[in-house]
């Protein structure tokens, strides 16, 4: 649970405790003027977000974290595996004009190219596309390989990998869509991908509480 913003009454449970920590939540509620247990879901709140700490017998510490280091933790827990979507896939030798179809049909902007054996070999984006058709080649004879960026120069991300090493990766390269794989030997797996409606929909998250 994170919130972002606290309410006046937790705000001056915090000063309290700040003040006067470690303090138990009965002297807290006297101070107030409350009872322990109106007192009780905003100490609960306050302790999952991270601001205090509880020890039983003694009572509640202040932890001293800012909001942006507890929002910065809350960042950090996310990984790709927990966001990542559904990858949609073509074949290396299918025609540039099959994989706009693919594009138009699945509603990305982004397509993973794999190979008979399923390995990962390339990458197709809408400016492949755009660059094909621009350069007079002739689209429906044109495969995919010849037009996609490949391998050993694609930027991949594994299940495990922070959510944030990702998003720096599509800042870095200027890029739109991550695939993510699963080492298989020498070569990779397609199992997901990350792209930038992957970070926004983390950062609604945050909001959200999800
Ligand atoms: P768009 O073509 O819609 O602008 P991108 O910005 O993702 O999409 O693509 C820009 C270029 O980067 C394209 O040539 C594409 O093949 C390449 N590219 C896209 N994703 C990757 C990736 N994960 N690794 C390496 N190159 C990529």
């Amino acid at each position: 649970m994170f919130t972002i913003e606290l309410n006046q009454r937790q705000e001056k449970i915090l000063q309290i405790v700040k003040n006067n920590g470690p303090i138990t939540g009965e002297k807290i509620a006297e101070r107030l003027n409350l009872t322990r247990a109106t007192l009780r879901p905003d100490l609960a709140i306050l302790t999952m977000a991270g601001y205090l700490d509880a020890r039983p017998r003694v009572g509640y510490f202040y932890t001293g974290k800012s909001s942006t280091q507890l929002l910065s933790a809350s960042i950090r827990k996310f990984q790709v595996k927990d966001f990542q979507s559904i990858p949609s896939v073509i074949n290396e030798d299918v025609s540039a004009y099959d994989a706009i179809c693919a594009m138009f049909l699945e509603d990305v902007g982004t397509l993973f190219v794999i190979n008979k054996k399923n390995q990962l070999v390339g990458v197709c984006s809408r400016k492949d596309l755009l660059r094909a058709s621009m350069g007079g080649q002739d689209i429906h004879a044109v495969p995919v390989h010849v037009i996609m960026s490949r391998m050993p120069n694609l930027s991949v991300v594994t299940p495990d990998d922070l959510l944030v090493y990702a998003a720096n990766l599509l800042i870095e390269k200027q890029i739109d869509s991550l695939p993510v794989v699963k080492k298989k030997g020498s070569s990779y797996e397609v199992t997901g991908r990350i792209t930038k409606t992957t970070i926004t929909r983390a950062f609604v998250a945050l909001i959200e509480d999800e």
